[in-house]
């Protein structure tokens, strides 16, 4: 096999959930396809790092010459609600209902000591700094996935809180074993509308 096809077997085999026989599939198809196509897809892969970074202030995605991200800028976006969320992907999905009209706090990911994350590799600190600081933010949704790591992760948040503020939870909302990421529309609705 020639030697650049099979990095780029071995590239896309190292994504998640893509196994040998797909990604010698995906690696075959960019061989054949539209050289503009292979091209402009190689830059948008090498703009993923050079052009986005986090927000400073929630630590969501945004363009490398913003500052805050688009959430954060909204000034129509309700103060008073803070939802704290794992990861910007469950960001994402949230935000693609419309259901929730708050801002968000991304945590990076859950604790669980058997990974090696403990609360210093997350976001915790400017969560609690920006909780102080923001009087304004009157509720805490923790938009949490209804898995052990995030009973840790929500404990520690609810813990430490700077002061007093509602702290809400959607857990019991979401489908046993189910996640926010894959959850409908629906179910966020539900999920936002009966927090407690
Ligand atoms: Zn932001």
């Amino acid at each position: 096999m020639p030697e650049a096809l099979k990095r780029v077997i071995d590239m896309i085999h190292f994504l998640p959930g893509i196994g040998e026989k797909t990604a010698a599939k995906l690696a075959f198809f960019l061989m054949k396809a539209n050289s503009s196509y292979v091209a402009n897809f190689a830059r948008a892969l090498s703009d993923l790092h050079s052009k986005v970074h986090e927000c400073e202030q929630c630590h969501a995605m945004t363009d490398m010459d913003e500052v805050l991200c688009s959430v954060c800028r909204d000034d129509k976006r309700d103060a008073h609600l803070l939802c704290v969320v794992e990861d910007y992907l469950d960001m994402l999905s949230i935000e693609r209902t419309g259901v929730y009209r708050g801002r968000y706090h991304v945590l990076g990911g859950a604790i669980s000591p058997i990974q090696g994350v403990t609360p210093d590799k997350l976001n915790y600190q400017t969560l609690f700094e920006r909780i102080a600081e923001d009087v304004i933010i009157d509720e805490v949704i923790l938009a949490m996935n209804p898995n052990i790591e995030w009973e840790a992760t929500a404990l520690y948040a609810i813990e430490r809180m700077p002061r007093a503020v509602k702290i809400s939870r959607l857990s019991k909302w979401l489908p046993h074993a189910g996640s926010i990421e894959y959850a409908d529309e629906i179910t966020l609705l539900s999920a936002f509308r009966g927090r407690g």
